[in-house]
């Protein structure tokens, strides 16, 4: 152990304040390296570049990856943080450029810090192996006339990010012709943060980028790295769609590890404070300490608190988080790394590889969420074989309580697996739209197994959003970009911060400048205060001007939700358990004041905020009237237990599913006006939902269970942070009924028994309503009529009822002829119309009833009628002709058009006239038999293409939309 290490851990040791706090310190042991002889050996250039390097040998990591590849086979690699995971895919790939230089290789990285990082890393391996430098950028910040050189004259090796490949590569294939036809890598660099929503539209942004390569004859190579997590194979495989066998997930690290102490500290005061103290002092000791927090906020607290405090400390302490622009944040790294910078605060912004130099000390302010975020958090510090500490100092939260409590189970829990859903249906909807607009979509493409994804065709053609070829093969769809309307990252559109002069502060994402970016609110930016002057949601801007106040903020919300759908039910114990989508509304409705120090209430303040709606997934539990009377009886408040389960609930549910209580939401509802009795909802929080509610469905007998214990065990009297408090309650933490919610949490389990209830007679059964329609043949008929005089006689086409009948044809489905009506007959043919239950025509409602209205004072249309010109237009969204949709669906056409007809009838030549309005009769008779028989209509785009347009004409769909008219 280092000397400046040992000395530190002592001393705090004999620090009575802090002393008192530890619970708990685990020695992890240093881990052994391991060498392998890559078979054969690495060319003799690149063995020299990285023995240049100080790299003699490879570890067995590494040279296993190395072998995988060259066989021309996937491979990923999940092994802790530092281990060398950038040669696992800079070698194969270099060796393979020394052999083919017209070779290609993409590598993605998460963020653009770590691009730049790559770069470097490679160009300088690169070029001292004799191969120049090979590698370039290419992402937002590329400017233009840089990448216009790029995609004419691609370098061997392109460093991007996904968000780049699906707007502008995929987006525009013809571009990149070239690189995509001799694309032999695809190489993804920390793919466990490929989850959720985000690794979700990652998944189908691959799928993309290989049809479009394959469609140019190339079938890349997956080098794919991650960190250490339970399913690496089973995870590439969801995000790639590619089969991963065990011998291609390479998991043993090769790479040695000091040795290290883990520190579990439960403070006694507030995290944060105890936290500062722990960075200060470790700063003042010469060790270099990184500090993690839950927060963008905590991380403007602490780095606040510390520098004011010791305020000779202020140069070499910084904080680091999203948000910060760009330049400031490349600033700081490159401080830390050249050791400018002695300690840093940060969000989990800076948990993922990026060089910012050797570190000694971390401490996580609260648990990170998860196995996978602790250790690769912890992983950061640890250099060149020095000894290093972790402190976890716990926060007041049931969680952290918990697992602080059990320090066993806390050192024995696996990672988490990397769960991301490549079937969510709104989310692969998205990306079939964009590759239909990429190349046409294939009924029986490879990339997407289109039987997988019904529901999202179905809705997709329903809306016109994409169109089958006339012989039913491939997928077309009518936009151009549709690539700009999928947002990957989930977070919505970004709010620049403006300050008083209009100087870009910071930014906020979509959702979160909505909760935190309201008037009034407080907006912490590298220690200094702004206050919120206006929130322009139209804009997208956010306009603040600094101030000086010693409190920070919090949005106060209510919320609603709505069962849009169940998809499923199961009864546990004493309640039925359900789940499926919900809506869920929330209004922002004001706003506390606290302070900075303590976090005292000082205030609340109202608002006025439109509602944030979104769709997701959720479950909810059915509480009867039986325990709630239960509840009630035992004096407890109802409303305050509901709501403490359901908080209790949130906190434990990291247990279960991989996420943080953040990414989940809740409501408690003593009577939801769907379900007619009290509910209580867990839901994911982002819209479209990532399968945590399913999770917690499965599980919720043990997580109930968990709950029990917390309640249980807390030593408060009355509920504390520690149990049932939250830090994200929209209702200020009230009520909160702790006992209430142990009795109900008993009770729902059924360890507590019901009191007999006199049971009563059994209730009647209501039986519902026998179906009033029926089902078969609906009497119709298809109506066209000639004119006598044209439109622009009548002075246009709004005085349709100027023009006057000549003649009138209607297919009569009772009789099965086609009865022709002279003007004198109108008022026959009106009758008739009356007692159809469907009028069928093309263009009935603007035209054919337009004329007739002159004859009738009844509302023609009210009339039981199917528009054929409506039904298309209301697919493709914009109008066709008869005798467009005819011939392309018939192979038919008109016979002659209005001009000729009103000709005929200033002739007197009735029957061509008649014999013309019989036809188009028929052709519009046909057209509505072959969508019933078929499902759609053909047309011809403008691009020669022959497409379906679907429509919904069986008997029973038209008889349904009938009685909802
Ligand atoms: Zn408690
Ligand atoms: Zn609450």
């Amino acid at each position: 152990m280092a000397a400046d290490l040992k000395s530190f851990l002592a001393a705090l040791g004999r620090g009575a304040h802090l002393a008192a706090e530890v619970v708990h310190t685990q020695q992890i042991p240093p881990r052994p390296a391991h060498y392998a002889e890559p078979n054969p050996p690495l060319a003799a250039d690149l063995a020299r570049a990285l023995a240049g390097q100080g790299v003699q040998r490879l570890y067995s990591h590494q040279a296993a990856a190395l072998e995988l590849v060259r066989a021309g086979r996937d491979a990923v690699v999940a092994t802790p943080t530092a281990s060398g995971k950038s040669l696992v895919y800079t070698l194969p790939v270099l060796e393979r450029l020394a052999a083919d230089p017209e070779a290609k290789a993409l590598f993605l990285f998460p963020l653009k810090a770590l691009e730049q990082d790559q770069l470097t890393a490679i160009n300088g391996l690169a070029q001292a192996a004799g191969l120049g430098p090979v590698a370039e950028i290419y992402d937002g910040d590329t400017p233009p006339g840089l990448r216009r050189r790029l995609r004419q004259k691609p370098p061997p090796v392109l460093i991007s990010n996904p968000d780049m490949v699906h707007a502008a590569v995929c987006a525009f294939p013809q571009a990149w012709d070239r690189f995509l036809g001799q694309l032999r890598f695809l190489v993804i660099d920390e793919v466990h943060t490929y989850r959720g929503v985000f690794g979700s539209h990652v998944a189908q942004v691959l799928r993309r980028l290989l049809r479009l390569a394959a469609a140019r004859g190339s079938r890349p190579c997956f080098v794919l790295s991650s960190a250490t997590i339970a399913n690496p194979g089973q995870h590439a495989r969801a995000l790639t769609g590619r089969e991963f066998a065990p011998e291609q997930v390479v998991s043993l690290c090769g790479a040695p590890a000091a040795g290290r102490s883990f520190v579990l500290v439960n403070p006694i005061g507030a995290a944060s404070t105890t936290a500062s103290y722990l960075l200060a002092q470790a700063v003042k000791s010469g060790l270099a300490t990184i500090c993690f927090t839950k927060s963008r906020l905590h991380t403007e607290l602490i780095h606040a608190w510390v520098t004011r405090s010791h305020p000779e400390l202020a140069g070499l302490i910084a904080g680091y988080r999203a948000g910060f622009l760009p330049e400031e944040r490349r600033q700081i790294e490159a401080d830390l790394a050249a050791g400018r910078l002695a300690g840093v605060v940060t969000t989990s912004a800076l948990e993922m590889g990026i060089d910012i130099g050797g570190l000694d000390l971390c401490i996580l302010v609260g648990y990170p969420g998860s196995q996978i975020n602790t250790w690769q958090r912890g992983g950061r510090v640890g250099r060149a074989g020095r000894h290093s500490a972790v402190f976890m100092v716990a926060r007041p939260d049931a969680l952290d309580q918990w697992l602080i409590s059990h320090p066993a189970e806390f050192f024995a829990r696996p990672v988490e697996a990397a769960v991301l859903d490549a079937d969510n249906q709104p989310i692969v909807a998205q990306h079939l739209l964009c590759a239909a607009a990429e190349e046409p979509l294939s009924v029986h493409d490879e990339f997407f197994d289109l039987s997988r994804h019904q529901e999202a065709l179905a809705q997709l053609s329903a809306a016109g959003d994409l169109l089958l070829s006339a012989e039913g093969d491939r997928y077309f769809t009518p936009f151009k970009q549709p690539q700009r309307r999928v947002d990957l990252r989930g977070a919505g559109e970004s709010m620049a911060i403006l300050g008083p002069q209009g100087q870009v502060v910071g930014s906020l994402d979509g959702v979160r400048a909505y909760k935190e970016g309201y008037p009034g609110a407080i907006y912490l930016h590298k220690g200094r205060s702004y206050q919120v002057q206006a929130l322009d949601l139209e804009h997208r801007k956010v306009s603040v001007r600094p101030v000086r106040a010693d409190y920070y903020t919090h949005a106060r919300s209510e919320k609603e939700t709505e069962i849009l759908e169940e998809t499923g039910r199961r009864p546990v114990a004493n309640f039925l358990l359900r789940q499926g989508r919900l809506k869920v509304t929330e209004v922002v409705t004001g706003y506390e004041r606290r302070r900075i120090s303590g976090g005292d209430l000082l205030g609340v303040y109202p608002l006025e905020l439109p509602p944030l709606t979104f769709e997701t997934h959720g479950l909810w539990l059915d509480i009867e009237d039986a325990l709630r009377k239960e509840v009630e009886r035992a004096g407890r408040h109802f409303m305050g237990s509901i709501h403490a389960l359901e908080h209790a609930a949130i906190s434990m549910f990291p247990l279960f599913a991989l996420c943080d209580r953040d990414d989940i939401g809740g409501i408690s509802i003593p009577l939801h006006p769907q379900t007619g009795k009290a509910a209580v909802f867990i839901y994911d929080g982002v819209p479209g939902g990532v399968g945590l509610a399913e999770q917690g469905y499965a599980v919720i007998e043990e997580l109930l269970a968990r709950v029990e214990e917390l309640l249980d065990t807390c030593a408060c009297e009355a509920g504390c942070p520690a149990c049932v408090f939250s830090p994200k309650c929209g209702s200020g933490n009230k009520p909160l009924d702790k006992q209430g919610a142990l009795l109900l949490t008993r009770l729902l389990l059924g360890k507590q028994e019901l009191a007999a209830a006199p049971a009563g007679p059994v209730p009647e059964v209501i039986s519902p309503a026998a179906p009033t329609a029926r089902s078969g043949r609906m009497r119709y008929g298809v109506l066209d009529l000639e004119t006598q005089r044209l439109a622009e006689e009548v002075g246009g086409w709004n005085n349709t009822h100027l023009m006057r009948v000549s003649v009138a044809v209607l297919y009569d489905s009772q009789r099965d002829e086609y009865v022709p009506y002279s003007e004198k007959e109108v008022p026959a043919l009106l009758k008739r119309l009356q007692e159809l239950e469907l009028v069928v025509g093309f263009n009935l409602l603007r035209f054919d009833y337009g004329v007739l209205s002159a004859y009738t004072t009844q509302d023609l249309g009210r009339l039981p009628t199917l528009d054929l010109l409506l039904e298309v237009q209301g697919v493709l969204g914009h109008r066709l002709s008869l005798d467009a949709l005819a011939g392309a669906t018939l192979g038919a056409a008109k016979s002659a058009d209005g001009l000729q007809a009103v000709a005929w009838w200033r002739a007197g030549n009735l029957r061509d006239l008649a014999a013309y309005c019989r036809h188009d009769v028929e052709l519009t008779h046909e057209l509505f038999c072959f969508g019933q028989r078929e499902g759609h209509l053909i047309y011809e785009r403008k691009d020669g293409n022959r497409l379906r347009v679907p429509v919904c004409w069986a008997w029973p769909a038209l008889r349904e939309r009938r009685s909802h008219e």
